[in-house]
């Protein structure tokens, strides 16, 4: 099998994880060997109500059997759309209501740019540096890290980065500016979490100026921070929400949401302002509605902060660690240097458990399971990692 994985599927790197999956359920992976893992990742922010979640596989099954596909985004009415896209809503601040439901964290990108545009009728667009919001054209160019972006070149024009959590920088935010991109917590850059006087003068700039502030929820959403959205936990309200990941439950979907009088902008002149054929498809949109209910039921995302004070307290001692960033279950433990962190999450898979560093920060290890872990799995994978850090060679 890996043979034919490396043979006929498209790569990302020389050094995929190459680990065959037969079954996974909750925060376990296994293999065709019989080998467990645990997934302390989340399949990257994905798996949050744990992997084939029961009840997000009932609302599959029963959405599939009533209808799949019917048309693309926009046309007809279906239910398990207005569901999802009302549930959100119920979330987001007062008079953020519109979500427009396309298919993956990028497109909802692509889409809020293009929005912002048409509603301010303006070309620049402001992120920051070590920011990544996906790999299509528009979420490349304001991607922060010229070492991805600059083999695609030309991309979009009128694109500048400013420096995340730096008030010096928000000047660079004028008359010019479309919109103003950030996550509250920085991914790809390992878990930094925006300031909130930074977030609330970078809103006040951006009122001053007309300039719309976009937040990618893309990971920190549906939970993830210990609130069902970040903008809750840090107490700022953007104009244009993205999302995505874990919107689904595990199956694929993404959106874009702003006050109705923002999102009509795509309606007219012209019509058609974002066309997607799979946009919001109506068994991940089923899903996505059962994995809400899920977290509600079962109180997930009240027991965010007490998990993630868990993982924390017993690992602010494990060997090697410098610092620990944070909010709620983003976790990012930062090692001395590149090549023990290297040694930590590979000695951390030979004991079982599926962790990874990041794009743009080379001595951290990202630790995001799904909200569901219990306590006792979370002192079990302290154990290991606690292990796995004795064991490097130094
Ligand atoms: N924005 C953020 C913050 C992300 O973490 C990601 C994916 O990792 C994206 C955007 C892109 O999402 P997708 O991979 O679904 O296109």
């Amino acid at each position: 099998m890996q043979k034919l994985f490396l043979r006929f599927l498209g790569q990302t790197s020389p050094l995929p994880m190459s680990i065959e999956i037969e079954r996974a359920e909750g925060i376990y992976m296994y293999s065709p060997d019989g080998k467990r893992y645990i997934d302390l990742i989340s399949g990257v922010s994905v798996s949050n109500v744990g992997h084939s979640n029961p009840k997000v596989i009932e609302a599959v099954t029963a959405q599939a059997q009533k209808y799949m596909h019917l048309m693309v985004y926009g046309e007809m009415i279906q239910s398990p759309q207005i569901d999802i896209a009302k549930k959100i809503a119920g979330y987001l601040p007062s008079g953020i209501d519109s979500v427009y439901l396309v298919c993956s964290g990028s497109e909802a990108i692509e889409g809020a740019l293009k929005l912002a545009k048409r509603h301010t009728h303006r070309m620049e667009l402001i992120s920051c540096t070590n920011a990544y919001h996906g790999s299509t054209h528009g979420a490349l160019s304001i991607m922060g890290s010229e070492t991805y972006k600059n083999a695609y070149r030309p991309l979009l024009p009128n694109v500048k980065q400013i420096k995340f959590n730096s008030i010096e920088s928000l000047k660079e935010i004028t008359t010019a500016t479309a919109a103003v991109v950030i996550e509250p917590v920085q991914g790809e850059a390992g878990f930094v979490v925006a300031d909130k006087e930074w977030l609330t003068s970078l809103r006040n700039r951006c009122d001053e100026v007309g300039a719309l502030l976009i937040f990618d929820e893309i990971q920190t959403g549906f939970g993830r921070t210990g609130n069902m959205f970040a903008l809750q936990t840090l107490g700022v309200t953007p104009d244009i929400i993205c999302m995505a990941k874990a919107m689904g439950g595990g199956m694929p979907i993404g959106g874009f949401a702003a006050r109705s009088e923002v999102m009509s902008k795509l309606t007219y002149n012209p019509i058609l302002g974002h066309i997607t054929t799979f946009g919001g498809h109506p068994v991940s949109a089923a899903a996505g509605v059962a994995a809400m209910q899920y977290m509600e039921d079962n109180k997930l995302i009240e027991q965010v902060n007490e998990k993630s004070e868990l993982f924390r307290s017993r690992l602010k001692g494990c060997e090697g660690v410098k610092e620990i960033r944070h909010l709620g279950l983003m976790i990012a433990i930062d090692f001395h240097n590149q090549e023990f962190r290297d040694n930590v999450v590979k000695g951390s898979l030979e004991r079982g458990i599926i962790t990874e560093g990041f794009l743009f920060c080379d001595t951290a290890m990202r630790i995001a399971p799904p909200l569901t872990i219990t306590k006792e799995e979370i002192d079990l994978c302290c154990d290991i990692i606690i292990e796995a850090a004795q064991n490097v060679k130094q």
